[in-house]
């Protein structure tokens, strides 16, 4: 059962559910930073950047995952997120994350007329977090 220092958390990805349970604390990146959200937080909603997800439980123990962009719903009982993509360590790839870097890394470099920056930014972003958080 959930103790009273629990809330609900809900992590939703386009192709699934990919969290559903109780956390004490939750701690993401927003645009306006980082956020680390307890129990009857002020309700409010932020858009996500690409980051590490850490889901702190009851009892003292941690689920680490990355986390690629959406938004995050926070009512005093609840938080819901919806998220772009999301991966817990174990299913990333490693290869195909550092190729991603070295793509957007390349991109950024090369100030073509064409880039974009802001798409080159996030994808340079999701590939450091898949990296990072599979260590
Ligand atoms: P890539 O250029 O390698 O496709 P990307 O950042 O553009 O990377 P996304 O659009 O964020 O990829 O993700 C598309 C789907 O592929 C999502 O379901 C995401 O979880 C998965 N995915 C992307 N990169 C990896 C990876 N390195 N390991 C495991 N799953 C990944």
């Amino acid at each position: 059962m959930a103790s009273e220092k629990s809330f609900e958390l809900r992590i939703i990805t386009p192709d699934r559910v990919f969290y559903e349970g109780s956390a004490e604390m939750v701690e993401m990146d927003t645009r306006e930073g980082a956020i680390g959200v307890y129990k009857s937080h002020v309700p409010t909603t932020c858009i996500l950047r690409p980051g590490i997800l850490t889901i702190h439980l009851e009892g003292g123990e941690e689920k680490q995952a990355a986390l690629h962009g959406g938004f995050v719903e926070i009512l005093k009982e609840s938080v819901t997120v919806l998220a772009e993509a999301a991966e817990w360590p174990g299913e990333i790839d490693v290869e195909r994350a550092k190729q991603a870097k070295e793509r957007a890394e390349a991109r950024l470099q090369a100030h073509n007329e064409d880039l974009d920056p802001l798409r080159a930014e996030m994808a340079l972003r999701r590939a450091v977090t898949r990296i990072k958080a599979a260590k």
